[in-house]
């Protein structure tokens, strides 16, 4: 049954592979994102390809915007049925430059170099922003169109760095471990009036926010990237397709009885202790 589904983010990478998937399934979507430009692009690749989908500018952590962003769905697709809450990523002033903190950090003063110490709180306050209030904001402006409604859900986007935090990044790890509580405590909250409440959460996926990390200009890996293909058992970065069938399966029918659970997409990093 063909049903209307929002997606925040879905401008970038991997909610835009999603976008684009479910639109192939008969759905109706709705392509929100923070730069309009880029949600209209996805929206019109979507038209072109046969399916139904507009591209709406909205601010995840804006009410107001995503109020305007509500009436303009209703009007053009109708309530929506199911919200894929894909808008998030880190910030450089909440990142260290080294995994470990080493006794000779004390006294490096290079130019851009960071320690725990010199973590800003508002590069950390943007990204717990961005990733916890810009998935709860946009939930309760959208789950009013599924209160008592059958077969309604919400998909968040985790990460596998909420099982274990990867270093450098704490806050991105702790603010994508509020997702995946947050993914519970909602599933529970909402069990009474049928709608539904899961996450995925992708291990590494070599998009344009990672990618000089990940690889040299050349293409090789860098020792990052080397380290983690080293941790993931299945020995490579995964492609945005492959989070298209866990999606298709928690937002179907298929998983009617399924409900606050955090499924790891990440070609077995998460169960591989490195030994
Ligand atoms: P991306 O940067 O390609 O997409 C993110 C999109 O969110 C962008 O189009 C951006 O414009 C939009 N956005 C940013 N701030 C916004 C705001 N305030 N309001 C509305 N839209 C906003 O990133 P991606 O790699 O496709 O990541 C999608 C999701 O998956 C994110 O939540 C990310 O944290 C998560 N994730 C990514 C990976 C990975 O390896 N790429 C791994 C785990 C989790």
């Amino acid at each position: 049954m063909s049903k209307v589904i929002v997606l925040t983010g879905a401008g970038g990478v991997l909610c835009g592979a999603l976008a684009k998937a479910l639109a192939k399934e008969g759905h109706k979507i709705a392509v929100l994102d923070l730069r309009k430009e880029a949600a209209d692009s996805v929206a019109n690749e979507i038209n072109e390809a046969g399916g139904v989908a507009i591209g709406v500018a909205a601010n995840v952590l804006e009410k107001e915007s995503l109020d305007l962003a509500k009436t303009e769905v209703n009007n053009k697709l109708g309530l929506c049925d199911i919200l894929i809450n894909g808008a998030g990523g880190n910030h450089p002033l909440g990142t260290t430059s080294n995994p470990f903190f080493e006794m000779e950090d004390l006294n490096n003063k290079a130019e851009g170099f960071k320690t725990f110490f010199d973590l800003d709180a508002k590069g950390v306050e943007f990204t717990f922003n961005l990733n916890f209030l810009g998935t709860l904001i946009p939930t309760q402006v959208f789950a009013k169109d599924m209160v008592g409604r059958k077969g309604c859900s919400i998909l968040n986007i985790s990460s596998m760095n909420a099982f274990t935090p990867l270093t450098k990044i704490p806050a991105y790890s702790g603010a994508k471990a509020a997702v995946s509580n947050f993914t519970q405590w909602l599933a529970v909250h909402f069990s009474k009036v049928g709608i539904r409440v899961n996450a995925l959460a992708p291990g590494f996926f070599l998009t344009d926010q990672n990618r000089s990390l990940l690889t040299k200009s050349d293409g090789s890996l860098t020792p990052r990237g080397n380290q983690i293909i080293d941790q993931t058992p299945m020995g490579k970065f995964g492609e945005p397709e492959d989070l298209v069938g866990t999606t298709l399966w928690l937002c179907g029918e298929g998983a009617a009885f399924v409900t606050g659970v955090v499924i790891p997409i990440d070609g077995g990093f998460s169960a591989y202790s490195g030994v």
